[in-house]
């Protein structure tokens, strides 16, 4: 088939998304987008990920024209509280490249030393808290609440490699950045705004989608038809019938209770990091927009009812008049994202529990191989494209489940029936090495540990390193002090490796504290550069 018309229903972020990067990426294309008035968009939606960058590149957006107006702020890490032991410990899972050394095959060598550092100094030296800092000094930033274009050198290399155009993600209104693209892009690119509540559908013989029929008797005809209606997939599971695989063995969080809460102090609140902290029975978010924090308990309804939740939580916030909004998540994916002339994109194909805000990346990385699909080869797909769509949709959605299995799979917790089903039922169904290898025969199993989960065939870098940071910060150490002993004590090069080590990181930690404690707060680098 030829595409020469679109015609996407929904009009939330996933909706404006869609209508802003294909008329941009194809002008020539007839667009349409249908909106209910009577339906509101989902409403959350706030943290993302350093891939958003490839979308706002793809888009020619700069921060300065597109931040103010979501209420956007930056994140360079994500936080992760009480996930291990439930008794206040904290680590860092930072973005950016791992800075101690040049490439991969260096890096694994100071990956290592900081386990051997552990061995040689001690754990309370050397905590699991402290492996991402060692590893990646982005994390600086995180800790102190600061911002910052330019960052010291490390070791021989007078530049660092930090870069925040690229190393940052965002906090931000979801849908007021559907808005923005919507105003200064897909309108102005000619996309056609019907406001309109589709409720039937007309079929070709063959059983693609002639036309969407709106309550009002509008018909709307399109060659291509995209599915934005969230959690209800009106046109991807209601009309082309295609199965729901849900996530639920493996992920338990079924629920969420949401608010906004104001500042108290943006100076030392507005962190540029997202703060997830584990509770009873789920974790809340924590997340630092301009004008005030988005909040929410997200939780397994099956060990906690919304009353018990509601009680927990406000407890949390210490707060107990905010509003919340109750939100029952369909957690899961669509069996294909493609089908016939319908594609599913952002919640009408899929989600994953918003622990590793995986949201609104899934949204923009589907809609960017449609798009490129679509330029393959002129816009004519065919069976194939869309196979070679959803193998690559499916993947990417499964390989960040796995990921995010791993943060309740690997905690020590046993304070609740919640906490003992994740580390003792959960089954990992393409895990062919299992964790407790990693632990007992040294890094490569980290590396195998990526393999099993099919995390190096997309996206390896950044998923890899994920992966290392969470396992490093849930206590996983790859070698065990007797390994240390056996292999190192006798070789006197390797043990003053390890020492020489110890000296480099003391230096540049000292410069680094000292480096940051004269940095801008990260709400002052926001007045200062975005927020004029
Ligand atoms: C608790 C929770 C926390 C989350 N946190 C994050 C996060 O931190 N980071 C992140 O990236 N993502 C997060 N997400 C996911 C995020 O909310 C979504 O990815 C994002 O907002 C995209 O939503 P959407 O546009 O697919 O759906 P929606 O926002 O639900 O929009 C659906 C649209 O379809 C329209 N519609 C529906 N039916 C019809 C109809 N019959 N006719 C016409 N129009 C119709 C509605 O009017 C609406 O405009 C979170 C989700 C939840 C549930």
């Amino acid at each position: 088939m030829r595409v020469e018309s679109i015609c996407i229903v929904g009009g939330g972020s996933a909706g404006w998304m869609s209508a802003a990067l294909l008329s941009h990426e194809h002008p020539d294309l007839e667009i349409a987008l249908i909106e209910s008035d009577n339906i509101k968009p989902i409403g959350v939606g706030e943290s993302t990920l350093q891939h958003f960058n490839r979308f706002l590149k793809r888009l020619e957006l700069k921060d300065e024209d597109w931040m103010p107006s979501c209420n956007a702020t930056y994140k360079a890490s994500i936080r992760f509280k009480n996930f291990r032991d439930g008794k206040g410990e904290a680590f860092q899972y930072p973005f950016g490249d791992m800075d101690r050394e040049g490439d991969m095959d260096r890096m694994d060598t100071w990956i290592m030393r900081f386990f051997e550092l552990q061995c040689m100094y001690g754990k309370d030296k050397y905590p699991p808290e402290d492996f991402a800092q060692f590893i990646n000094r982005q994390t600086y930033l995180a800790d102190a609440g600061i911002m910052a274009r330019e960052m010291p050198g490390i070791l021989d290399r007078e530049e660092s490699n930090w870069d925040l155009d690229n190393d940052t993600s965002y906090h931000l209104n979801a849908d007021k950045f559907g808005e923005y693209l919507r105003d200064n892009i897909a309108v102005p690119n000619g996309v056609h705004h019907i406001k309109g509540d589709v409720h039937n559908i007309i079929r070709t013989p063959e059983g693609y989608i002639k036309s969407v029929i709106t309550l009002d008797g509008g018909c709307i005809s399109a060659d291509l038809f995209i599915d934005c209606t969230g959690f209800r997939s009106l046109l991807l599971e209601t009309h082309m019938g295609v199965d729901f695989v849900p996530f639920n063995d493996m992920l338990f969080n079924d629920s969420a209770l949401v608010t906004h809460i104001d500042y108290k102090d943006k100076e030392t609140e507005m962190v540029p990091y997202t703060d997830c902290v584990a509770l009873s029975n789920g974790w809340v978010y924590n997340i630092p927009m301009w004008n005030n924090i988005g909040t929410g308990y997200v939780y397994s309804s099956k060990y906690i009812n919304e009353c018990e939740a509601e009680l927990e939580f406000r407890e949390y916030l210490n707060d107990q008049d905010c509003q919340l909004m109750p939100i029952k998540i369909k957690h899961g994916r669509h069996d294909v994202a493609w089908t016939k002339n319908v594609v599913g994109i952002g919640l009408a194909y899929g989600f994953l529990e918003p622990l590793e805000s995986t949201g609104l990346m899934t949204t923009h990385e589907n809609l960017i191989l449609l798009s490129d699909t679509l330029s393959q080869r002129d816009r004519i797909v065919t069976k194939h494209d869309r196979d070679v769509f959803n193998h690559q949709t499916e993947k990417i959605i499964e390989s960040m489940k796995n990921f995010v299995t791993l943060h309740y799979t690997l905690s020590c917790r046993d304070d609740t029936q919640y906490w003992r089903d994740c580390t003792e039922t959960i089954e990992f169904g393409k895990f062919e090495h299992g964790i407790n290898e990693a632990t007992l025969i040294g890094l490569n199993d980290y590396r195998n540990l990526l393999d099993s989960l099919e995390m190096k065939t997309w996206e390896s870098d950044n998923m890899g390193e994920g992966t290392i940071y969470i396992t490093a910060g849930m206590g996983i150490r790859p070698i065990s002090e007797a390994f240390f002993k056996e292999k190192r004590s006798h070789e006197e090069g390797a043990l003053q490796a390890v020492k020489d080590a110890h000296q480099a990181y003391q230096k540049d930690k000292e410069i680094m504290l000292d480096w940051v404690s004269k940095q801008p707060s990260h709400y002052e680098y926001l007045k200062e550069h975005i927020y004029v």
